[in-house]
């Protein structure tokens, strides 16, 4: 490979980390290990709402006690322009993207009330087709100021097809694009704003993340392209299933704080390991893989 890998672990602070998380922060720190690359710690936190204080002590303590060390994180800043790896210290940042796409006619604020908004979805729905906002896209944008969210203005409705090095060949249909919140009234941007930008500016190689976003992947694709930004790789982490083998774990299930394990007196080679083998192994009957190995 000639780039240098770069992966990074973007937890949102909404409380403790539990199996699943962790799991995520695992691979995408071992690929970046592996080939002697770069591991980020990204805090998401737009959504000062779901916020839960302490949660980035928490995970960075989470990380600490399974050696997963990060090279650039809350403590460290990068090497960027935008260094902090906190999203609430980049907001100019995503501004000045978001700029870049109003010059290009493709953003716009959304002139509706919530009512109008909320009138909309209940047509849909009472007419049993999707909710779709470009739909209703004014013909004539307003200059933004921004009190008002900022919408993305898709550029082109098709059918978008991507590869995912777990999942393969991918594809997913127009129903899949709509004209997505870029920035909030309250000034901070979504995720599927910025998270885009933070990786285009850190140089991130290989996304690696969880299943739930890979629905919305078509909206990022078509922001990728309005920025004419090349493509990440993209490697979608299946996730670890809760009792019913239906659904993924979740801290309904049980699924405990990282650290409860710490206290009960798992030894984080233990967890490791059972993170790294819950769903692949390599064949055989061997059930501890060294560090050396796993890489
Ligand atoms: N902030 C997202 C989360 O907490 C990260 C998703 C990603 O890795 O792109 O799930």
């Amino acid at each position: 490979m000639s780039e240098k890998v770069v992966t990074r672990f973007a937890p949102s602070p909404t409380g403790f980390m539990h199996i699943g998380g962790v799991r995520t922060a695992l691979f995408a720190w071992l690929w970046a290990r592996k080939n002697n690359g770069t591991f980020i710690l990204r805090i998401e936190d737009t959504d000062k709402n779901r916020e839960v204080a302490g949660s980035i002590e928490h995970i960075m303590e989470s990380l600490r006690w399974l050696e997963l060390d990060w090279d650039y994180g809350p403590d460290k800043p990068g090497p960027w322009t935008h260094a902090s790896c906190l999203q609430s210290d980049r907001l100019n940042l995503y501004k000045e993207y978001a700029q870049k796409l109003i010059d290009k006619g493709l953003a716009y604020p959304d002139p509706y009330t919530d009512k109008e908004r909320e009138a909309f979805r209940k047509k849909a729905e009472i007419e049993k087709r999707p909710f779709l906002f470009r739909e209703h896209r004014p013909a004539m944008f307003e200059t933004w100021d921004g009190t008002k969210p900022l919408r993305f203005k898709v550029p082109e409705v098709k059918r978008y097809q991507w590869h995912d090095v777990v999942r393969g060949e991918l594809s997913a249909g127009p129903e899949m694009l709509d004209d997505f919140i870029l920035i909030k009234s309250d000034g901070y941007p979504t995720y599927n704003f910025a998270h885009i930008i933070d990786d285009l500016e850190m140089g991130v190689t290989h996304v690696m993340r969880g299943e739930e976003f890979i629905a919305s992947q078509p909206k990022f694709l078509s922001l990728y392209d309005a920025l004419e930004i090349p493509y990440p790789i993209f490697v979608t982490l299946p996730p670890i299933m809760g009792p019913d083998g239906k659904k993924k774990l979740s801290k309904r299930d049980g699924a405990k704080d990282l650290l409860e394990y710490r206290t009960d007196g798992y030894l984080p080679e233990a967890m490791r390991n059972f993170l790294a083998l819950i769903g692949w192994n390599p064949g055989g009957d061997r059930e501890f893989l060294p560090e050396s190995e796993l890489l």
